[in-house]
């Protein structure tokens, strides 16, 4: 078993920790997660598995995982916001500081470890802090404003795992710092909104102001007494926010806690004129862009740094899918979310600074599209090939390779299988991934630098020039202009 020498633990880095987890007591301090999980030699022959909460994205996943990528791409490109790439690891502390106390997030989910050099660390939870920490280190306010930047990769959080909900997962984030206008809150919820509609998915907008800290305080107090007065009604996750954070009682999904909540007081209710003025305007810009949002009273988010509105994205099934991996079924299936944090830059330490942002669940997205797939009878994201490629001898097979070398760049999709060498077999294949041309290439065609072109559906066949084979694949499958 590797050792870890013990150093001391350095000041500074502590400095701006709470006493309570400088003591660890909320979070595991390395040596013990060391000695709780010894590695043991392991009997020959067993296998390694995925660890718990973990997954693999296969080469199944990736048809939706390229449309989910070229759709942010395109999105940024258009809307004109930059690319930023963060590390994964970050100062424990900056999650803690932001995402706040009480919340799921920094409570049971976070990774958290003492690096070499005595620094706390985290796997990111999420991506807003470290982009707020970066624009900050960079000194971005000197930068004309807005400041738009996305961003996408794997984030961490030790959540307790079901269908849809990993500890490794995958998100897409787009975050605009510098300008407070309900035009850019307008703009970020279009941007999300079109992320979904650029790959068919059918979503619901749900939206709600937290208005400013002293007004959501004024209301947290009143949604104290409320819940208090139903303590007996309430989950034992629930009692416990009662003493810790108590907006997250809105949170909750256990079905039991769901009548206490329909009762409860309402933020808009709680709001200053000034923060509901706001809103609406925003509401107004969604309603002139014609996007399908609902008022959702009780939506807070998870995350403490928000402040006016908060919204998220759901699935809307055009009707109830049958069987298939399912999504959870309760709030948590929100595909993304975001809202306004207009004190966060500050708070980090950098000048005053508006911000807005949201983020966009990769896994969960791929379920609702492998659902919706089920709901239509459309796959969705699948490129299936357009052309086999079959081959006859080995010279044919070296020959193969130049040509596909051609036909790639022309953006063919082309299958071949250099495991088969009968053209039986090859022919077989084709039929089954329904190609409606099949190129042949034997030990004449090599000699000839030609092709055999033959067409699946009527059985006819072509010979073709090699140096002709684009142009009139091109014009065989529909590709001129
Ligand atoms: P959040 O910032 O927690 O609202 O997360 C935004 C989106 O990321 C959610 O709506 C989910 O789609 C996705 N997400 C959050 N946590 C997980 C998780 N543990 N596993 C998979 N996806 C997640």
């Amino acid at each position: 078993m590797m050792t870890i020498k013990k150093k001391p633990v350095k000041a500074k880095k502590e400095k701006i920790l709470p006493k309570r987890e400088r003591d660890g007591k909320e979070i595991p301090k390395p040596e013990a997660a060391e000695t709780a999980a010894p590695e043991v030699a392991r009997p020959k022959g067993k296998t390694y598995s995925r660890l718990r909460g973990m997954h693999d994205l296969l080469p199944k996943d990736e048809p939706y995982l390229k449309q989910l990528d070229r759709a942010a791409r395109e999105l940024a490109e258009f809307f004109q916001f930059g690319r930023i790439e963060l590390p994964l690891l970050e100062e424990a502390a900056l999650f803690t500081r932001t995402l706040g106390r009480g919340t799921d997030v920094v409570e049971k989910e976070m990774y958290v470890f003492v690096d070499r050099d005595g620094t706390r660390v985290a796997l990111r939870p999420e991506f807003t802090a470290g982009l707020v920490r970066a624009f900050i280190e960079h000194g971005m306010w000197n930068n004309p404003q807005p400041v738009k930047l996305w961003c996408q990769g794997p984030l961490f959080r030790h959540d307790r795992p079901q269908a849809g909900r990993y500890r490794q997962f995958h998100q897409v984030d787009f975050e605009t710092f510098g300008v407070r206008d309900p035009a850019v809150d307008a703009e970020l919820i279009t941007v999300g909104y079109s992320w979904f509609a650029a790959v068919g998915l059918p979503v619901e907008i749900r939206v709600n102001t937290l208005g400013t800290p002293a007004e959501r305080e004024r209301y947290v107090s009143e949604l104290l007494g409320y819940y208090r007065s139903k303590r007996s009604y309430l989950c034992e996750d629930c009692r416990a926010r009662l003493g810790k954070n108590p907006l997250r009682l809105l949170d909750c999904k256990e079905p039991q806690c769901a009548p206490v909540r329909e009762g409860a007081p309402q933020l808009l209710d709680w709001v200053g004129e000034g923060s509901k003025r706001y809103f609406m305007k925003t509401l107004e810009f969604l309603d002139e862009l014609a996007l399908p949002y609902t008022l959702s009273p009780y939506l807070v988010r998870g995350l403490d740094y928000y402040t006016d509105i908060v919204f998220e994205f759901y699935y809307a099934p055009p009707a109830a899918p049958a069987g298939g991996e399912s999504l959870p079924e309760t709030a948590q299936s929100a595909l993304g979310g975001g809202g306004r944090y207009d004190l966060l830059v500050e708070e980090l330490g950098g000048r005053p600074t508006p911000g807005a942002g949201f983020a966009l669940g990769v896994e969960r997205t791929i379920l609702a599209l492998k659902r919706q797939a089920e709901a239509t009878g459309q796959p969705s994201g699948s490129h299936p090939p357009e052309l086999f490629f079959a081959h006859l001898g080995e010279d044919a097979k070296r020959r193969t390779l130049k040509i596909l070398q051609d036909l790639r760049p022309a953006g063919f999709r082309v299958a071949f299988n250099f495991g088969k060498n009968a053209l039986k077999h090859q022919l077989e294949i084709a039929n089954s991934l329904k190609v409606p041309l099949v190129l042949i290439l034997g030990q004449k065609e090599v000699q000839d630098e030609t092709v055999i072109v033959r067409d699946m559906e009527s059985g006819m066949q072509e010979i073709v020039g090699q140096a002709k084979l684009v142009n009139m694949l091109k014009k065989k499958l529909g590709r001129e202009q």
